[in-house]
């Protein structure tokens, strides 16, 4: 499975793009940074998009992929999630106000994206690969994902603070290779990581002790770019040699 790093933050700064990644180059996962980084044809490869919640730094860009394809006589782009998420996402985002609603455009037989409702806890096929929503502890309806192929299986957290179900799934793959979870605020701001449904390096340890599994990958995103080298320091002294603080455009094989 391969996965490119499209952005990795939970904010924006001039260098420092919000949340996304592409998966075997047709399946993204969180679409906070798209049109910005990738070509118009490697756009139009997209198939499916995985969205974990409705906050804009893993959504806004679905808006500017739906305009930069339309007309392009591509079947629709399934945007897949929970039923809430989704909902959050038709009557706040694609709601010809905040932006056309692109589920019916150009037309409500052929749109350029269509929405795809999973339940939690079931595994779907999308694009040849095989997910499992799971729901994690945010602020607003919000689930992390386990993505298997036939060799590997990848978990992705989302944002969340601290949670138990993902890491009890997590346990039970015989094949995991890497987790990508989240770490938003150095440790002085624990007040607000809690009250934000994040985590900080002191909260990643102890999810981290809730995983069984040896000799897999710790890939960390979603650190707010102001606190980044303070969040370097902090995520450097849990001194976990597995843990790789993720860049954006990096390439990872599983
Ligand atoms: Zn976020
Ligand atoms: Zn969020």
């Amino acid at each position: 499975m391969k996965v490119r790093v499209l952005g990795c933050h939970g904010s924006e700064l001039q260098d420092d793009q919000t949340t996304a990644f592409l998966i075997n180059d047709s399946l993204l996962l969180d679409a906070g940074t798209v049109t910005s980084v990738l070509t118009l044809d490697e756009q139009k490869k997209i198939r499916s998009v995985l969205v974990t919640h409705s906050h804009l730094d893993h959504t806004k860009d679905i808006l500017f992929l739906a305009d930069n394809v339309v007309g392009g006589n591509n079947t629709p782009i399934e945007v897949i999630s929970v039923p809430k998420v989704l909902k959050i996402l038709k009557f706040h985002l694609l709601n010809d106000k905040i932006w056309p609603d692109f589920t019916i455009l150009p037309t409500a037989e052929e749109p350029v994206l269509r929405f795809r409702s999973i339940k939690t806890g079931t595994d779907v096929s999308i694009n040849g690969l095989t997910v499992k929503a799971i729901s994690v502890n945010h602020t607003v309806e919000a689930v992390g994902y386990i993505i298997r192929d036939e060799t590997s299986s990848i978990l992705y957290t989302g944002d969340t603070g601290p949670t138990d179900k993902i890491w009890k799934e997590a346990n039970k793959l015989s094949n995991l290779k890497a987790v990508i979870v989240e770490t938003s605020f150095p440790n002085h701001l624990h007040a607000l990581a809690d009250m934000s449904g994040h985590l900080t390096p002191f909260m990643l340890k102890d999810q981290l002790n809730k995983l069984k599994v040896p000799d897999l990958s710790i890939l960390i995103f979603h650190m707010k770019p102001q606190y980044l080298p303070e969040l370097e320091n902090e995520i450097a002294a849990l001194g976990n040699p597995n843990i790789i603080i993720l860049k954006q455009g990096k390439v990872f094989e599983f």
